[in-house]
């Protein structure tokens, strides 16, 4: 798997100008920022791979639609548009805009949990878990074992595990599990994909108890990607055809289109049923707005109908997952550790192994981070130790199960150069590493500490 890329399948019409800072001038910068990423000016940074979500470049059709957006009140062409295009892709009769995906969240999961205890997922992102929780109930995440193996090869690591799924509904009780939810990609085991026989064997587990079938869909299309690469039965299908079989029998989903619908803020909602979307619809008009927007101007709806249809474009996903498997591919050469196979947003890597020296209450990947910035001024973050904080009973620092530098890259806005300005800077970073030293927290919040507090190095 090396070096495999396919080339960009656009070319560019407008750019961006990037400030590359003076190393010694980013050693004062991040020292200000209490060697916290988030605390840095984006100005400041050269490559930002803090995260994919709304970072995506719009296409110029895209740009036009937001100049067609229409802002009317109720009724706008832009929301018959959206409609149009998500019936299709998704093969619901019912879809909701919403403005981003945990708004998505905020509307559904509360209705489905009403009375119950518990949701399942292959693993539930951090807002979906925060949404069970605000609605009263647990979230257990279910992902295969596979998942936990960074350096094996599997082809879906991101599945559910269906029979431990099977002995927690016996164990939990089915009438005490408001809904179970497939996360398409499984983000947080690294943008790991599902299989398409994985989500329908899920779904008939679900509905032979009589449980609610959900799909978190925010990387939907890079899954079905995926899907036709790696499952036989679809290597011939077309990228709409699997997107209709990964959602067939689904009874509802919440997507944020802020990732495969490259878009920078937006979000959906679908359902089957009548009487579960009339209760959608009420809950989305005291939130989000009136039901023909859902908390979204004219010119976000217009480019999200767009987007949705480019972003299924399989000339485009090819060039997607090729960035992501040619700077994986580098990183394989120059013998840098990461998540194998790459996902299909980010390349994890993995910290612990390349800096064995630092000890998890040192914060191995948030050190990899701040040495990514000193090197080339590139912002990725820690998904570990750091990020994962202290006991609330005891206090003490946790210890991760994985020590993660998550490279998270946005859709159509950095070239294979600066994949190269990445992996080269990691190949350096290697060679000092057992000079590179860990980190200390001086000052944190009580909870989701990773976003402010300060550090100082050892
Ligand atoms: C991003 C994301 C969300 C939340 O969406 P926002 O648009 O950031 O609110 C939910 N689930 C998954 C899998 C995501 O990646």
């Amino acid at each position: 798997m090396k070096n495999i890329y396919f080339p960009e399948p656009f070319r560019i019409k407008s750019v961006e100008p990037l400030t590359i800072l003076k190393r010694e001038e980013r050693e004062k910068k991040i020292e200000k920022a209490g060697y916290n990423v988030f605390a840095l000016a984006a100005s400041d940074v050269y490559i930002d791979l803090l995260t994919d979500s709304g970072t995506g470049a719009m296409s110029s059709q895209q740009w036009a639609g937001v100049m067609l957006g229409d802002e009317s009140y109720a009724g706008a062409d832009c929301y018959y548009k959206v409609q149009d295009s998500a019936k299709k892709i998704f093969d619901m009769p019912y879809i909701q805009l919403v403005h981003q995906g945990r708004a998505a969240e905020k509307v559904l999961l509360p209705i489905l949990l009403s009375g119950k205890k518990y949701a399942i997922s292959n693993m539930h992102f951090d807002t979906t878990r925060a949404h069970v929780e605000l609605a009263g109930a647990r979230a257990i995440d279910c992902v295969v074992p596979q998942a936990l193996d960074t350096t094996t090869y599997y082809d879906f690591k991101g599945n559910m595990d269906c029979e431990r799924l099977e002995r927690y509904i016996d164990e939990l009780g089915a009438e005490n599990i408001g809904v179970i939810i497939m996360t398409i990609t499984n983000n947080s085991a690294g943008g790991q994909p599902v299989s398409v026989e994985n989500i329908r064997k899920t779904r008939e587990i679900a509905h032979k108890h009589g449980i609610k079938f959900m799909i978190d869909a925010a990387r939907y299309a890079e899954n079905s990607y995926f899907v036709k690469q790696r499952e036989r039965e679809f290597a011939d299908s077309t990228i709409a055809d699997i997107v209709k079989a990964t959602f067939e029998g689904a009874d509802c989903f919440t997507m944020s289109a802020k990732k495969d619908a490259i878009v920078n803020m937006g979000g959906l909602i679908g359902c089957r049923d009548s009487e579960l979307f009339e209760l959608i619809k009420q809950r989305t008009i005291s939130f989000e707005g009136f039901i023909t927007y859902g908390g979204m101007s004219g010119r976000d709806i217009e480019a999200l109908a767009q987007g949705l249809n480019e972003g299924l474009d399989e000339n485009y996903l090819k060039y997607r997952i090729g960035q992501m498997e040619y700077l994986a591919g580098r990183l394989e050469e120059g013998g840098i550790p990461f998540q194998s196979p790459v996902g299909g947003h980010a390349v994890f890597v993995d910290a612990k192994k390349l800096l064995p020296h630092i000890p998890y209450y040192e914060f191995p990947a948030q050190a990899l981070a701040i040495e990514l910035y000193l090197e080339a001024g590139i912002r990725a973050c820690d998904i570990g130790s750091f990020m994962l904080g202290n006991d609330p009973d005891t206090g003490k620092q946790l210890k991760a199960d994985f020590e993660f530098t998550r490279l998270a890259v946005p859709r159509r806005v950095y070239t294979q150069s600066h994949l190269d300005v990445i992996a080269d800077a990691l190949i350096n970073i290697k060679e000092r590493a057992a000079k590179i030293k860990g980190y200390r927290i001086v000052e944190e919040p009580p909870i989701l500490r990773h976003f402010t507090a300060k550090l100082a190095p050892v």
